[in-house]
């Protein structure tokens, strides 16, 4: 952790006043409070906020954002603070406003299979929700326990069924939000259809809480999937897990193809509660999940074999074996957290994915021979997570320097292939200096225009994204 700079926004005595006398005890400036809602997921940022409030209406959330025109302070959306880029970091002197306090599911309705819901209600609430009315909400990943719709939704959250549901934005039909202006937008309305101009709930969806604060989200939902079945396969090399994608697409409605390497698998079966599933390690992995037909998917599966593209597999035979299968893929992220690693959530064309990984790995291995490196991700969508672990005897500041000069390289390769320097995680603080690599000059100045639109003072997220 670096020294916190000096804040650069601070709060007049006059604004914190006008605050306490808003939010009571909704308003917190203790140092336990400041350092537990000021972060997210990410360490490796300083963490130095005035204040932090709970808003409990979406009366109160425009309130706040008159009174941070007025008194000049600055706001940093919070949400469940699982993100991985610092977008919900408060470095300098700003007021966290945490959604905690607004987490009602409010109505559901059964005609549109429309679920509305203020912000703070977590994605896997908005899941289990759904079940409960035999219905699907598919958007997951594995911080859906942790993560706000209201996060998942300024973040546009991917996860690990994106291959067959694509990310949240799909998934939003209507937005409530209150703008830096401190204009209430009611965007999308649910309906199916709406051709009336500039569609602003998708422009909103991904902005990372530099446009507007999501008051409210109502979610489509879908019917739920048949029985799911989940295939790890050992791969002997990498360029072949894109014929093994293309093997079991033709096969199977495929509902997941994620990817690890196997020192991913070693960390995770470190700590202790799941073992191996194959005697003998190979190289790579892949997770599949897919809906009924055994029977195809066996096929497939040793036509894998017999070219040689697959060494070994694992089929689940219940829906208990399929959740610990799924743990070797989906408890990396917090495993390696222990490293505080310097994250990489990269994503290039599907069918470049073997030559950006081989060229990424060589240069990464040149760079840090010294270093673990995990690869991990959701492949089926061409979303590669690079992770590099920091050893104990490295400082923080050292460690996140040296990872700092490669990062350009791979993000080099990265925009040679078409490819996005954030894949889901947003850009944050963390990708801020790259966005170069993957927006164009014109369209980085027409995303400053936009932001001076939607928030003419400056008062939402600054210092985030652009
Ligand atoms: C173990 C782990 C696994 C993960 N896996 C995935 C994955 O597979 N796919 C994926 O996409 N992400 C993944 N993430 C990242 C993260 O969970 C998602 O980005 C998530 O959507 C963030 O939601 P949150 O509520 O925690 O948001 P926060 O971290 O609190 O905030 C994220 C951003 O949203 C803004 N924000 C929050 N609430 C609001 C609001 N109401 N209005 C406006 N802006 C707001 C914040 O200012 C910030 O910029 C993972 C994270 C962890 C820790």
């Amino acid at each position: 952790m670096t020294t916190p700079p000096a804040p650069a926004y601070s709060l007049s005595p006059a604004g914190a006043e006008a605050l306490a006398e808003c939010f009571g005890d909704r308003y917190r400036t203790a140092p336990e409070d400041l350092a537990h809602w000021g972060r997210d997921w990410t360490r490796s940022f300083p963490v130095a906020p005035s204040a932090v409030v709970f808003p409990e209406s979406e009366a109160e959330v425009q309130t706040l954002v008159q009174l941070a025109r007025t008194h000049g302070f600055k706001l940093v959306p919070s949400g469940g603070r699982t993100g991985l880029s610092g977008g919900a970091v408060a470095p300098a002197g700003e007021v966290v406003v945490s959604f905690d306090r607004m987490n009602k599911v409010l109505a559901f309705d059964p005609a549109g299979r429309l679920l509305r819901c203020q912000p703070g209600v977590v994605v896997a609430e908005v899941a289990a929700r759904a079940q409960a009315e035999g219905l699907y909400y598919p958007v997951d990943f594995a911080s859906a326990g942790s993560a706000q719709l209201g996060g998942s939704v300024a973040t546009n959250a991917g996860g690990i069924k994106v291959i067959r549901y694509g990310m949240t934005r799909n998934w939003v039909a209507g937005l409530r939000v209150v703008t830096g202006a401190g204009d209430v937008l009611e965007l999308g309305r649910g309906l199916v259809k709406d051709n009336t101009g500039y569609d602003l709930k998708q422009l909103m969806i991904g902005s990372e809480g530099t446009l507007g604060l999501v008051t409210e989200v109502t979610v489509r939902l879908t019917s739920p999937p048949g029985p799911l079945q989940v295939l790890v396969l050992a791969l002997p090399a990498f360029p072949d897990v894109m014929n093994v994608l293309a093997t079991f697409e033709r096969a199977v409605p495929v509902t997941a193809f994620e990817f690890f390497s196997d020192l991913a698998l070693e960390k995770v079966v470190a700590r202790g509660d799941l073992s191996r599933p194959f005697a003998e390690a190979a190289p790579f992995y892949a997770l599949i999940e897919f809906e009924g037909a055994e029977d195809a998917a066996l096929d497939a599966f040793e036509h894998c074999l017999e070219a040689g593209w697959a060494q070994d597999g694992v089929l689940s035979q219940s829906g208990e074996q399929a959740a610990r299968l799924w743990r070797l893929r989906e408890d990396i992220s917090e495993t390696i957290s222990a490293w505080t690693p310097y994250k990489n959530d990269i994503a290039v064309p599907v069918a470049a994915v073997p030559e950006f990984l081989a060229a990424v790995d060589d240069r990464v291995k040149a760079a840090y021979p010294d270093l673990e490196v995990v690869w991990f991700g959701h492949i089926g969508d061409g979303n590669l997570h690079l992770n590099i672990l920091k050893p104990d005897n490295v400082s923080q500041e050292a460690f996140y320097a040296r990872c700092h000069q490669v990062s350009p390289e791979i993000f080099a390769a990265v925009q040679a292939l078409g490819g996005s320097i954030s894949a889901e995680h947003g850009v944050g603080l963390l990708k801020k200096d790259y966005l170069h690599f993957s927006r164009s000059d014109a369209e980085r100045a027409l995303m400053q225009g936009l932001r001076r639109c939607f928030d003419p003072d400056g008062v939402l997220n600054p210092g985030k994204l652009l």
